[in-house]
């Protein structure tokens, strides 16, 4: 690990100030990522902007016919709310899908969507469910949001606080997990609600991404039949020693039927 200096946030205002103050920082959450990244000398920051001490940026309630996350608010925090479950079951199991048991206690949904990892499990239910996305500047829609691999919209020192997840009729997640990770190989999030049907994908991509084809061939409703001939070209998507382009697209098919319940 390379020196930094390591400042603690007292506000959400504060945390700002000090990362625009310092020559090139980074917010600090639950540093399930950037504490490995920084441990292997993949980054070398001036100065680490530690959130941990916001309570005001942890937290889950309804609002207007949605659910709001607060950014610092844990993946087990998601997974055990009895809310969540209540009202968006699919986003509580995908929480309790990330990683293992210290990663989720740790980890955090703004951490998440801020890191972009191509296999994050967060981005697929924020694109099916079209969250909006609050930071310190704006609101940003989910279909805006994720631009490319590990590359999201937001500015340089702009703070998630809060995503937005309107409240679905149905909504349904599986992935097929990477065995020694837990990440998803592929993560299907397939969502009907009051805009119609929408279905996204994590894993098998530079980002998540929609699938228009199934969104169509879904109008009528939820029904895994609809869409079981549709192949999903490869073009575009990851190969690594972990599964082929063609075997990502194979599993888009499989992983979106089974969200649907087959
Ligand atoms: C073994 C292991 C398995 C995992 N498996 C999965 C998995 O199956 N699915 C999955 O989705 N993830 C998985 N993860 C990643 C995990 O979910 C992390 O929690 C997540 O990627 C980063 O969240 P964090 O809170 O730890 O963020 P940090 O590591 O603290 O920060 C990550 C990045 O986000 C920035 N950031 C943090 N908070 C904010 C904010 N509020 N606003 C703006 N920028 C911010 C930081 O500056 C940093 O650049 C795994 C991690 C590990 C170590």
């Amino acid at each position: 690990m390379y020196d930094f200096e390591y400042q603690r946030a007292t506000s959400t205002d504060d945390a700002t100030s000090r990362y625009s103050a310092a020559e090139d920082a980074r917010f600090l959450a639950g540093g399930m990522t950037l504490i490995p990244v920084l441990k292997q000398r993949l980054d070398q920051p001036s100065d680490v902007v530690d959130l941990g001490d916001l309570d005001d940026m942890r937290g889950i309630s309804e609002e207007g016919g949605a659910i709001v996350i607060k950014a610092m608010t844990t993946h087990h925090a998601v997974n055990t709310s009895d809310l969540v479950a209540s009202k968006i079951p699919a986003l509580a199991h995908l929480a309790g899908t990330i990683g293992d048991q210290m990663v989720r206690n740790r980890g955090t949904i703004g951490g998440s969507l801020a890191n972009n990892d191509p296999a994050a499990s967060y981005p697929c239910a924020v694109l099916a469910l079209n969250a909006t996305i609050k930071t310190d500047k704006r609101e940003i829609a989910a279909d805006d949001f994720f631009t490319g691999m590990f590359d999201t919209a937001l500015d340089e020192g702009e703070l998630i606080l809060s995503v937005s997840f309107p409240i679905p009729e149905e909504a349904g997640y599986r992935h097929f997990p990477n065995p020694a990770s837990r990440f998803p190989i592929v993560g299907s999030f397939v969502a009907k609600g009051s805009d119609g049907v929408r279905v996204a994908i994590t894993g098998a991509g530079p980002c998540a991404f929609r699938v228009t084809e199934f969104e169509e061939a879904l109008s009528g409703g939820l029904n895994p039949d609809a869409i079981r001939d549709i192949k999903v070209s490869d073009d575009g998507l990851n190969t690594d020693i972990h599964a082929s382009a063609e075997y990502r697209a194979h599993l888009i098919n499989v992983m979106t039927r089974r969200a649907m319940g087959e």
